[in-house]
């Protein structure tokens, strides 16, 4: 398979090795995410970012059917852009939008080829790299319409094909697959983790374990099922060489993997039954629906999985846009790691069980808010909401940065609030004053008949503060 990029053992997906401080003590560390998986994860979940209108699955024949895309822009290994579809512009065509001339020398990360549109403007601005997912292309070969015969490829798609090739074929950007193995047990320990996680602490009593459901719906979304017209679609693709064995099978094989680690971190984030309240403080703006509360926290706990942090994984994205209304832009993202550069176990990796103070690994680790606010690709202005959707209540060291780089919003959870860990301390977040919080909570549901009114409270037991209900869902399944 065509490597999109050249990392260090570590980098490449595998696991971490074990390694025994002078002190004899054995860390046991899960698997991580190598940069792609992450790249790759994040592009297939942004597909999926909430619209207002659902996609349209009923075009019909003749006209192109586009499929919604996920994008993630990189600039020197960092995420400068996250990017999808929306009613007007493709997700190629908003990132050329928001960063025009700056997306030279960017890599690009797409969740489906971009159809030939985005293609030749993305060329044009000089990037340097276009992966894209090897499923279904933006112009879909699959749904060829209602009265289109089985498994037919509209005469749209076959021209997209012939003109991305082209484009392709003149372009000094180099093209090539947005995929690479998971690191060993990595779909194991996702599955194991994603429901017992801090931001999932207070909700993790109700059916644990991978949701079939879950893995079901993304499979038929991200995957072709059938083996024949998958091969006819990297045909057409140009993909000639992936069609040949043992590489057909070990690309489903790994397409297929990365889709089911994609539906356990979504599921470690129940859409029924929980949701963010707001904390008691003095509304200036309403923030995002649940839905795109959702959404972005699940980005977030996808970053977490990319954690240098022996033991805890924490993720950080901040969005930003005028009133929180219309298409929100990315400021930065982030996950809690050791400073750039720095060589693996060249600092303490302890926590708070270690008795000598100095092994501790507290004062070396930069935070996710921290990484996301420090590689941020633009400053917040004043006007606009800035929401930061973290995995874990911020601590005392993050929450002035927060305050003074301008956020208005954090989503987050409240466990480890108002604790004081000695190392590191929550005690801040509480009584941070001019910011709204959204705590996610277990919310309860009234029956049915009560539906159409859909409305939901916090409940209190688990968080005294919850004064407020919020009314985003606009009913449950
Ligand atoms: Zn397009
Ligand atoms: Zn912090």
């Amino acid at each position: 398979m065509e490597e999109s990029c050249r990392e260090s053992p570590a980098e490449s997906g595998q696991a971490l090795p074990l390694t025994r401080d002078s002190s004899s003590q054995t860390i046991s560390l899960g698997p991580r995410f190598s940069k792609i998986n992450l790249f790759s994860l994040l592009s297939l979940w942004l597909e999926l970012f909430p619209q207002e209108r659902p996609e349209d699955n009923n075009n019909p024949v003749g006209v192109n059917i586009i499929r919604s895309v996920g994008l993630v822009v990189v600039r020197e290994s960092k995420v400068v852009g996250l990017h999808y579809s929306g009613h007007e512009l493709h997700a190629g065509q908003a990132a050329i939008i928001q960063h025009a001339a700056r997306l030279a020398d960017c890599q690009l990360y797409f969740s489906r080829r971009p159809c030939a549109t985005c293609l030749k403007m993305i060329i044009n601005a000089g990037v340097s790299q276009i992966s894209f997912w090897p499923g279904d292309p933006e112009v879909s070969m699959l749904r060829s319409g209602p009265h289109a015969p089985a498994g037919q490829i509209s005469e749209e798609a076959t021209l997209d094909a012939v003109a991305t090739e082209k484009l392709k074929s003149n372009s000094r950007s180099h093209i090539c697959l947005l995929l690479q193995p998971l690191a060993t047990g990595m779909v194991q320990f996702v599955g194991e983790t994603s429901r017992e996680c801090d931001f999932m602490a207070t909700l993790t009593d109700d059916d644990p374990g991978l949701n079939t459901e879950e893995v079901f719906y993304f499979s038929k979304r991200f995957l072709i099922e059938d083996c024949h017209q998958h091969r006819e679609i990297l045909n057409q693709m140009h993909l000639e060489n992936f069609c040949v064995e043992p590489y057909f099978s070990n690309l489903r094989h790994n397409m297929r993997q990365v889709v089911k680690v994609l539906a356990a971190v979504v599921a470690g984030v129940p859409q029924q039954h929980c949701g963010f309240h707001r904390s008691a403080s003095p509304p200036h703006h309403e923030g995002v629906s649940q839905e795109v509360a959702r959404h972005c926290i699940i980005q977030a706990r996808l970053l977490a999985y990319r954690t240098e942090d022996p033991k805890v994984g924490v993720g950080a994205v901040v969005w930003a846009g005028l009133n929180g209304l219309g298409r929100l832009s990315l400021v930065g993202c982030g996950y809690n790691a050791y400073p750039a550069g720095s060589q693996y176990a060249e600092y303490p990796l302890m926590d708070d069980k270690q008795e000598d103070r100095k092994r501790r690994k507290y004062r070396y680790i930069i935070h996710a808010e921290q990484n996301a606010l420090t590689f941020r690709t633009r400053d917040i202005n004043p006007e606009e909401a800035a929401m930061l959707f973290v995995t874990k209540c911020p601590c005392d060291e993050c929450i002035p940065l927060i305050r003074s780089a301008g956020i208005t919003h954090i989503y987050t959870t409240d466990h480890d609030r108002d604790r004081n860990k000695g190392d590191i301390s929550y005690l801040r977040f509480s009584n941070l004053k001019g910011i709204q919080k959204f705590i996610v909570s277990k919310l309860i549901c009234f029956p049915p008949f009560f539906k159409k009114i859909s409305f939901v409270f916090a409940a209190p037991w688990i968080s005294p503060e919850a004064e407020y209900c919020h009314l985003a869902y606009s009913g449950f399944p």
